[in-house]
């Protein structure tokens, strides 16, 4: 429980449009979040099919407010940091009140960084619902990682966006395998929340029953749905897009990704760590994610064949084959994720996993070979 006498302060986002066309809103959202006709914006995209959706649906829609619009797209090659750091100089000198970012993952990723250091709000408008990122104040572990390493400082909570335009025609549109990664990292809570929990009786660390149960009952909304989601219907896509802002603002509201992120997420980013290393292509998050939540619901001893059964019916993963990632490295993941992020504690204990209950883990949930469910 936090304590009662703590004084505890949160950002949340202001405005979240979500529905159909819901780009159509944005100039409201931009005026209600104070843009005035002499505004400066940078419209943050990505390459292809993002850029062209941030050009034929977004901007025009930003010039119905003002006609300084400056466009920047983000292509995930070479150093990151770097990038962003060329980035940030850049957007600085065109001086922009706020950047509307268009994209996924990484193009939401460096509008957070860049609207946090130069001290701006920014607005996401995603194209697809692959993960939590959206509305969190989060971002990827990789990319926290190597600021913090190459120019210090700590990234494990920045802002959160402003406002949330999520129009789910163009989420719609993307492919089906995102969305059921999106599944996959809001199924996660469930061992996230138990983790958390976990810590909170063993380490006395804070724990927020609000966030908690926010975070539990997104994941619960999907599940209920299960048998709807690969229909792609409007209605489907609603519920998890509503689902991973719920979870956006439970992290907002603990001042941590705890809520979200348990040892799953660790296993998942030992992986995203290993596949650098040793240059194999990993799943997306939430697909590892997913995963995960199976192997540590195991070790909770919660009904992990219920979480394997859910992601089967939403058409993600549920084995190594289906991730593409060769069993070793599941097991090497499994034996280093409780280093990850050593101060974050989980199931997996201070001193981790053997690599003999390591490989009987996957082999009994199924992730490799048969299941005994
Ligand atoms: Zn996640």
């Amino acid at each position: 429980m936090v304590d009662s006498k703590k004084l505890e302060f949160f950002k949340i986002p202001h405005f979240v449009v979500f529905g159909s066309r819901a780009i159509e809103k944005i100039p409201e959202v931009l005026r209600k979040v104070g843009l005035l006709p002499d505004s400066r914006v940078v419209l943050l995209t990505g390459p292809t099919t993002t850029y062209n959706i941030a050009m034929n649906l977004v901007y025009p829609k930003l010039e119905e407010v003002t006609t300084h619009v400056e466009v920047v797209k983000v292509v995930r090659e070479g150093d990151m940091v770097r990038f962003l750091l060329e980035l940030r100089g850049f957007v600085k000198r065109f001086e922009p009140s706020i950047i509307v970012a268009v994209g996924g993952g990484s193009v939401i990723d460096c509008a957070k960084v860049i609207a946090h250091w130069l001290g701006i709000p920014y607005i996401t408008v995603p194209t697809s619902a692959s993960h939590d990122g959206i509305a969190s104040p989060a971002i990827s572990y990789l990319l926290r990682k190597k600021l913090s390493e190459c120019i210090g400082g700590d990234y494990s909570i920045l802002d959160p966006p402003i406002a949330v335009v999520a129009d789910i025609d163009v989420i719609s549109r993307a492919p089906y395998r995102l969305l059921a990664a999106g599944c996959g990292d809001l199924i996660a809570k469930l061992t996230a929340v138990r983790d958390w929990k976990l810590a909170h009786r063993l380490k006395g660390e804070d724990y927020s029953e609000y966030a908690a149960s926010l975070a539990i009952s997104s994941a619960k909304l999907v599940m209920h749905k299960a048998d709807y989601i690969p229909k792609l219907s409007e209605d489907s896509v609603r519920t998890v897009v509503k689902a991973l802002i719920g979870c956006g603002v439970a992290m907002s509201i603990a001042g941590s990704s705890r809520p979200c992120s348990g040892a799953e997420h660790l296993f998942s980013h030992a992986l995203d760590y290993l596949s650098e290393k040793y240059g194999f292509k990993p799943a997306h998050h939430g697909e590892q994610v997913g995963v995960g939540t199976i192997l540590m619901a195991y070790l909770h001893g919660m009904r992990w064949w219920l979480i394997k059964k859910f992601l089967r019916k939403v058409k993600a993963p549920t084995t190594a084959e289906e991730l593409g990632i060769e069993p070793k490295y599941l097991v090497m993941a499994l034996t280093i994720a409780h280093k990850i992020r050593p101060e974050r504690y989980t199931i997996l204990g201070d001193s981790g996993i053997s690599e003999k209950a390591a490989w009987k883990l996957i082999r009994v949930t199924g992730v490799v070979g048969e299941s005994s469910d």
